[in-house]
């Protein structure tokens, strides 16, 4: 061997090295998981669950930083952007899947510009409306809204957002067109809800359960194929006469490219382990949330299923005509 040529391979050896030095630290400093949506929604109620139980496991804190803004495709963007150095992770929905065919211009390819940790829950959602709307079940809200399309408003978050996904495929289920009013998270939608300044609001167990039970919405049945546990009484939509009506919300979490493989395992060992984690099972059985089936926990699990996802939406988001630049 040459005296350069040594040089470079010890040097090599070296850098190797520190990276896994650097990798057997990790994490030595609080890990970001970004969040797509406002606080205190649905989103940001699991990323908090799971963030709380990882920074057991890991022993640094998993800080939750909401970033807002087109449906979830700000915060991908940004987290496409940041640092592959294990201290910046994604958890993102549906929104992941239906984004390269509602956005024209989207500078991320979901499929290929991260890593793929884990999926974490599935979550289904509800129908709701403002308190005093005058439907007392589905059959008269379909009636109404049939009656009164135009001046009924639907709220959402975003394109993008799965309550924005529901509401359209409800629109096309009972033939109107709604006005949409965006939000930047479910959060504040709830809040525009139960202060009566909108009147529809598809939105995710996660936040919805506990104003189901205080009576504090008119709440029209469940979006899964089956009834739910956790609201055992509730017919689903599909029930009720919109036959085969389905949108089940599933999590999938993601790191920027290039985020070393070793560090890509033990978060994804942590997120198994928070899956277990009593609290974390409890807390997401009252809320609704089903805990991912195992053969989904695995990195390539999440990027096939992220594929089909694209697969089945795309079709659907296309026939619906709704695009944004
Ligand atoms: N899940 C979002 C939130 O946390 C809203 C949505 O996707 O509809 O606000």
């Amino acid at each position: 061997m040459t005296a350069r040529r040594n040089i470079l391979v010890t040097g090599f050896a070296a850098l190797c090295a520190m990276g896994v030095s650097a990798q057997q630290a990790w994490p030595s400093k609080p890990i970001t998981l970004v969040v797509p949506f406002a606080a205190g929604g649905p989103t940001d109620v699991v990323a908090r669950t799971l963030g709380a139980s990882i920074t057991k496991t890991l022993g640094q804190t998993v800080v939750v930083e909401n970033k807002l803004g087109a449906g979830g495709t700000v915060a991908a963007n940004y987290v496409v952007r940041a640092a592959p150095d294990g201290y910046t992770f994604f958890i993102h929905h549906n929104g992941m899947a239906t984004a390269p065919a509602l956005y024209r211009k989207l500078s991320f390819n979901p499929l290929t510009d991260f890593e793929y940790v884990s999926q974490a829950v599935d979550v289904p959602m509800t129908l709701l409306a403002r308190k005093d709307f005058p439907a007392k079940n589905l059959t008269e809200l379909i009636a109404y809204v049939k009656a009164n399309e135009s001046k009924i408003n639907l709220a959402n978050a975003g394109l993008g957002a799965v309550s924005q996904l529901c509401g359209m495929m409800l629109e096309r289920a009972m033939g109107v067109k709604l006005q949409a009013v965006p939000f930047q998270g479910t959060a504040p939608a709830m809040n525009a809800l139960l202060g009566g300044q909108v009147d529809i609001l598809c939105d995710q167990t996660t936040q919805t359960i506990p104003q189901i039970k205080a009576g504090s919405v008119k709440f029209y049945g469940v979006t899964t194929k089956n009834r739910i546990k956790a609201l055992p009484d509730a017919p689903t939509l599909s029930e009720q006469g919109l036959k085969d009506f389905e949108v089940l919300v599933w999590h999938g979490i993601y790191a920027p490219k290039g985020t070393p493989k070793p560090i890509i395992e033990k978060m994804n060992a942590a997120v198994r382990t928070a899956l277990k984690d009593p609290e974390v099972v409890k807390r997401m059985a009252d809320l609704g949330a089903e805990i991912a089936p195992d053969s989904k926990l695995s990195p390539e699990g999440l990027q096939t299923w992220l594929k089909s996802e694209i697969d089945k939406w795309s079709p659907v988001i296309k026939a619906g005509g709704t695009f944004a630049d």
